[in-house]
This record gives C-alpha cells, sequence and structure tokens, in this order.
C-alpha cells in the first residue's frame, strides 16, 4: 500500500522516494498495527506520515519498483 509517496528526480535523473506533502527523503521503517502482525513501512522523516505499508519486503519492492515507473517526478 503507498500514500502520500511522491517522486523526485535527482540530479543523476534517478526517480528518488519522497514525501508529498514535505519532500523529505523517508525511512525505513518496522511497525505492528496489529499485535500479531509485523509490516514494513516507509515513514516521512519530518512529519511523521505512512508514506507506505507492506506485509513483506517482497511486496514492497515490487510496489515500489511499480510505482517508480509510473510515477510524475515533482518539478
Ligand atoms: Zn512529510
Amino acid at each position: 500500500m503507498i500514500d502520500g509517496l511522491a517522486g523526485v528526480k535527482n540530479s543523476a535523473g534517478t526517480i528518488v522516494f519522497a514525501c508529498s506533502k514535505c519532500r523529505t527523503y523517508p525511512d525505513h521503517a518496522y511497525g505492528a498495527p496489529n499485535k500479531d502482525q509485523l509490516v514494513y513501512m516507509l515513514v516521512c522523516q519530518k512529519c511523521g506520515r505512512t508514506l507506505g505499508e507492506w506485509v513483506s519486503t517482497e511486496q514492497r519492492e515490487k510496489e515500489l519498483r511499480e510505482f517508480a515507473k509510473r510515477v510524475e517526478p515533482l518539478t
């Protein structure tokens, strides 16, 4: 699940992920929304918003890869 994540182009022309609100680069984090479920998250370092949440790293990598292909980079 991706929510509030944006893409920006770095100086090398590569898409990197950022918070769509503050354009801060997110941190990878772990969380447990339910007692027995560990999830992988992408969290904005500045506003603390959860930008993505996945049940496995495989799912995270797959979704982020697809997101990078279709995102319109912020300028
Ligand atoms: Zn933010």
